[in-house]
């Protein structure tokens, strides 16, 4: 496969990809938990019924389909030679309450339509045949992973860390709202505890992991851009906190002498957002936020909040949580309140991976059709021939799997950058480029990897 015979196909191929990928998009939508929202948890019947959903459409260019023991939904396209490693591309089915469309299952899809396109070369349309083969000297196969959200859980990124071989056995006992155990909801699933082990694949059968996903944020739409390329996905860390004071009575007691938890908490809560918003690529949240006993006539006598702090690098993240702590300790010192913390998550940057971040490169710059490079360095948005390059702020499924393989990511522009709620969006023209992009760059991975390959 060369990059310039898949540059030959009509744009308008492309186009009709994104129709049924955009129309596929809405019907998954329409597989909820809660009418008229869009809610599709780990291990629910929602999950299962996405899962046959996909699987019937892998089969239907050519993919095997297999569910693995963590509700993974898998299709693989052999290379010719059956020991020859696979590259993954995909992203996740499942999704947040109450969530948008495109989040994850975007990517799915599109990965769906690039083994279709990418066949297309050989011999016209795919076929649901086992005897179909990997144009490349490597297989394809698409992931449509089953949990990387956490919303049912708590815990995200389950269905990529069983892929990976990090699974946690721990993680079996986690309870659902309803109090049901991860345990509990796999053997209602159907699946077997006892085989996830089975589910990890070992660095030696990946080439690699390549994923197109919303961008999340408004960066794409501020430059007036439809692809960048993603170097690396945010590192992060998440803590509970906890001011103690004192409750006392609310009209009884006079300011000088009171020791009040929520206002200490309120004015760390601010601290968190001048300290973060002074920096470049660090950004702090104050999600949670409860005051106890929680009564209209008592001062606060202890207060609950939590933090998620991302930073593209783990370096500079530290040291902005360091600079945190020691603000918190002078607005504790200066109201007598005490402060402790625990510290409930903490990953590192993924990076990706060079190799793929340049034949990305090579994909979006093989879809922008002439004209519009022009355009965009009439905009000065740097040279047309350097894509953007962004950090994601949001967490991936190839945070997961980088554990095992070279990870690479193409994002698409998200107008206005609202995701996981009802008004995410993606225009039907900028998939179409990112599934003509991601098509390219693979091909372009695969003429990459022949020329090693023969090298050596
Ligand atoms: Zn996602």
């Amino acid at each position: 496969m060369t990059a310039a015979r898949l540059s030959a196909l009509e744009p308008a191929i492309f186009e009709l990809a994104a129709r049924r990928v955009m129309a596929r998009c809405d019907e998954l939508a329409r597989i909820t938990s809660t009418p008229g929202a869009i809610t599709r948890v780990h291990l629910s019947p929602e999950h299962a019924r996405v899962n046959r959903l996909a699987a019937e459409w892998m089969r239907e260019v050519g993919l095997q389909t297999r569910q693995d023991a963590a509700g993974n939904q898998l299709g693989l396209l052999p290379a010719a030679d059956p020991d020859a490693p696979v590259l993954m591309l995909g992203s996740h089915l499942d999704t947040v309450v109450n969530a948008g469309r495109y989040d994850g299952v975007v990517g799915v899809l599109m990965a769906i339509e690039v083994v279709r396109l990418l066949q297309r070369r050989v011999d016209s349309p795919a076929r649901a045949d086992a005897n179909a083969r990997s144009p490349f000297d490597f297989g394809m196969e698409v992931a449509a992973f089953s949990d990387e959200e956490g919303a049912r859980f708590g815990k995200a990124l389950l269905g990529s860390s069983a892929v990976a071989g990090t699974w946690d056995d721990a993680w079996w006992e986690l309870e659902d709202s309803d109090g049901t155990t991860l345990r509990e909801a796999a053997l209602e699933f159907g699946l077997d505890p006892g085989r996830i082990a089975g589910a990890a694949r070992r660095p030696d059968e990946l080439v690699g992991y390549l994923e197109a996903h919303i961008e999340q944020g408004p960066e794409l739409h501020a430059r007036g851009e439809s692809l960048a390329v993603v170097s690396s996905i945010a590192s992060a860390r998440r803590f509970q906190l906890v001011v103690e004071g004192e409750a006392r009575h609310a009209g009884g007691t006079p300011y000088d002498m009171r020791r009040d938890a929520l206002l200490g908490a309120s004015e760390a809560a601010l601290a968190v957002e001048r300290i973060c918003s002074a920096q470049h690529h660090i950004i702090g949240t104050v999600g949670q936020f409860e005051a106890f006993p929680g009564a209209m006539n008592v001062v606060p006598g202890e207060a609950k909040f939590s933090l998620d702090l991302r930073g593209e690098f783990d370096g500079e993240r530290d040291r902005v949580w360091d600079q945190i702590s020691r603000e918190l300790d002078a607005i504790m010192g200066r109201r007598r309140l005490r402060w402790h913390t625990r510290e409930v998550h903490n990953a590192p940057a993924l990076f990706c991976a060079p190799l793929l971040q340049d034949v990305v490169s090579e994909g979006i710059r093989s879809s922008l059709v002439p004209g519009r490079a022009a355009d965009r360095s009439i905009l000065g948005s740097g040279r047309p021939e350097d894509p953007t390059t962004l950090f994601s702020p949001a967490g991936h499924d190839g945070m997961a799997i980088g554990a095992i393989t070279d990870v690479g990511m193409l994002f698409m522009r998200n107008p206005d950058g609202v995701s996981h709620h009802p008004d995410e969006a993606v225009s039907l023209g900028d998939v179409a480029l990112g599934i003509r992009a991601l098509a390219e760059a693979v091909a372009h991975l695969g003429a990459e990897h022949r020329s090693t390959q023969g090298a050596s």
